[in-house]
């Protein structure tokens, strides 16, 4: 009768088994943690915490540790560590919820104990100020990725930003030696190039350059929506063909076309009302997301819906294959996302979706996490 009930279970119990889901951008850190947010309590604001992470099943987390252009040399790396040290005391008050990872080993031993598996990505080249020995620093305290630029270019990377609309402004465009220095010593420490930010000069000069795939962290499709820093078609091909990964990025703006324009009517009309809030919060994004919530179904309909940002991954699939696409959702670092995904509670309405269209479990396996580790890994060996 035990024989039988164990033979009954056992199928229950290989269910049971979680199912690996990696977000590889993810900028609660620099936006909430860093603001005296407890990420391991339930948030009423912000898009992620602990509990609802659980509730999704994301178990394995890349930070973004982030600061803008107005941090420089004397500065940037200072401000790296800083977020750094706030992921570390994150880790320390919930040991049993949350722990620090740097290799493919680690990262499935944490997710097998139940715990979120974090891992740190450092987004934008301008926090290792133009010094290799920042770039050991960052690396010897956990850095898994390194976006080359943010926004703003460095002396050794250009970014999309600038060469699309500064192009004049311009020194350089691409990698200088440096900059393919870095890569290459990137490559060295085991620290996956990420292309997501960067321009398409500097992108073809890093394909050229790397030894190991790279990944577009948090980035969508040009074809579907023209943003500066979408990737177009040959782009694509070419992370394809580097055994790379593209991260698909959930931001209403870079995956519906019609975002911007949809949110700037919806901001006129209640021009006057953002004004007072402006007055009160001294932050237009916080007195935005509050007109936001003061006008929650007008402000949903600006919201591209969910099949929308399914596009992005089937687009990305039937191109170059299942093997090369992801999630990156940017949760936190941006200030409006798809309709039913307001957290990372929200994560199984992918997978639902992507079934519902004829991807199979073992493509949702790849998408969830199959195709983070296999670059994760080719990266670390
Ligand atoms: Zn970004």
């Amino acid at each position: 009768m035990k024989k039988l009930l164990l033979i009954l279970f056992l199928p229950l119990a290989i269910n049971a088994k979680a199912q690996l889901l990696v977000d590889t951008h993810n900028d609660a850190i620099s936006n909430e943690l860093i603001t005296g947010h407890d990420l391991g309590q339930l948030q009423t604001e912000g898009n992620f915490d602990l509990v609802r992470a659980k509730q999704g099943g994301l178990n394995a987390q890349i930070f973004s540790i982030w600061c803008g252009d107005t941090y420089g040399k004397g500065t940037a790396n200072a401000m790296a560590n800083r977020e750094i040290d706030s992921l570390f005391a994150l880790i320390k008050r919930y040991p049993d919820k949350i722990a620090l990872v740097t290799t493919p080993k680690q990262l499935t031993a944490t997710v097998k104990k139940g715990k979120l598996a974090a891992l740190i990505g450092v987004e934008g080249g301008h926090m290792i100020e133009d010094s290799m020995d920042y770039l050991d620093q960052l690396a010897k305290r956990g850095m898994s990725y390194m976006t080359l630029t943010w926004n703003n270019s460095t002396s050794w990377a250009t970014s999309a930003a600038t060469e699309t609309t500064k192009p004049d402004t311009l020194k350089h465009k691409g990698l200088t030696d440096f900059g393919k220095q870095i890569v290459h010593h990137m490559n060295d420490l085991g620290v996956m190039v990420d292309v997501s930010h960067v321009g398409e000069k500097t992108f073809y000069d890093v394909i050229a350059t790397t030894s190991k795939p790279v990944i577009a962290s948090h980035s969508c499709v040009w074809n579907l929506d023209k943003s500066r820093r979408n990737l177009k078609d040959p782009q694509l091909q070419a992370i394809a063909k580097n055994g790379g990964v593209v991260f698909v990025n959930f931001y209403s703006g870079f995956v519906d076309s019609t975002y911007t324009e949809k949110e700037n009517t919806f901001i006129r009309a209640h021009r006057p009302e953002l004004d007072s809030l402006v007055n009160i919060y001294h932050d237009r994004d916080l007195a935005t997301e509050r007109l936001s919530a003061m006008y929650k179904a007008e402000s949903n309909l600006v919201r591209p819906p969910l099949s929308m940002l399914i596009k992005h991954f089937d687009y990305i699939a039937k191109l170059i294959g299942v093997d090369h696409v992801g999630i990156g959702s940017d949760f936190d670092g941006s200030e409006s996302f798809p309709q039913e995904m307001d957290s990372v509670a929200d994560y199984p309405k992918i997978k639902t979706e992507l079934l519902k269209i004829g991807y199979s479990e073992k493509d949702v396996a790849k998408i969830f996490g199959g195709n983070f580790m296999r670059v994760f890994k080719a990266n670390k060996g």
